[in-house]
C-alpha cells in the first residue's frame, strides 16, 4: 500500500483494496469496491473494515477444519474398536468352528471405519452416512444369523449408532457454515 493513485499505464491504476489494475474513471474499484477517488478516511476504512472479514473468514475456516478433524476422529476411534472387538472374539471363539465368520466382518468395519476416517478431511457428511449404512447392514446380518442379542451388545450397538448420527449432524451442520461463506 505505497503509493497512493501510481499508475502504471497512462488509464490505469493499482486498487490499494486489493491490488487489482482497474481505470482511471471508476470513482470504486470495480473488483473490490474500494473508494479510489474517495477521501483518506474513507479509504483507510474500507481496508480496516476488509481486513476485519479477512480474519473472520480465517477464523471460521480454522473453527470448521477443528470441526472436521473432531469428526475424522469418531471413525478412527471406532476403527479401533472394530478391530479390538476382532481380536476379543478371536480369542473368545477359538475353538469355535465359525470364529472367522465373527471376526472378518469386525475386521472389514475397522479398515472401512479407518479409510473412512481418511476421507472425512474432505467429504465428512458422504463419509458419515457411508460408515452407518455398512455398520447398520453388519448388523441386521449378525442379528440373522444369531438373533439372541444380549442387552450389552445392544447397548454397544446403540452407541456406535449414536455416534454416527451425531457425526451426520455435525458434518450437516459443517457442510452449511461452508456454503454460507464459500469455504471450499
Ligand atoms: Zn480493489
Amino acid at each position: 500500500m505505497e503509493n497512493k493513485t501510481a499508475p502504471s499505464t497512462e488509464n490505469v491504476l493499482r486498487c490499494d483494496g486489493c491490488f487489482t489494475e482497474i481505470g482511471t474513471d471508476y470513482i470504486y474499484c470495480t473488483n473490490c469496491g474500494y473508494p479510489i477517488k474517495g477521501t483518506a478516511a474513507e479509504q483507510a476504512k474500507f481496508i480496516s473494515q476488509k481486513n476485519r472479514i479477512d480474519v473472520t473468514a480465517v477464523e471460521l475456516t480454522q473453527r470448521v477444519n477443528k470441526s472436521i478433524n473432531k469428526a475424522g476422529r469418531t471413525l478412527y476411534y471406532l476403527s479401533g474398536l472394530f478391530i479390538l472387538g476382532g481380536i476379543i472374539a478371536f480369542f473368545k471363539l477359538k475353538d469355535d468352528p465359525d470364529v472367522l465368520a465373527v471376526v472378518i466382518p469386525y475386521l472389514i468395519l475397522g479398515v472401512v471405519f479407518l479409510l473412512l476416517g481418511e476421507y472425512s478431511k474432505k467429504h465428512t457428511l458422504a463419509c458419515f452416512i457411508s460408515g452407518l449404512c455398512l455398520y447398520v447392514i453388519v448388523q441386521v446380518l449378525d442379528l440373522f444369523q444369531n438373533p439372541d442379542l444380549n442387552l450389552i451388545s445392544f447397548v454397544i450397538i446403540a452407541l456406535i449408532i449414536g455416534f454416527l448420527i451425531m457425526g451426520i449432524k455435525s458434518a450437516i451442520e459443517i457442510e452449511k457454515i461452508k456454503k454460507h461463506n464459500n469455504i471450499s
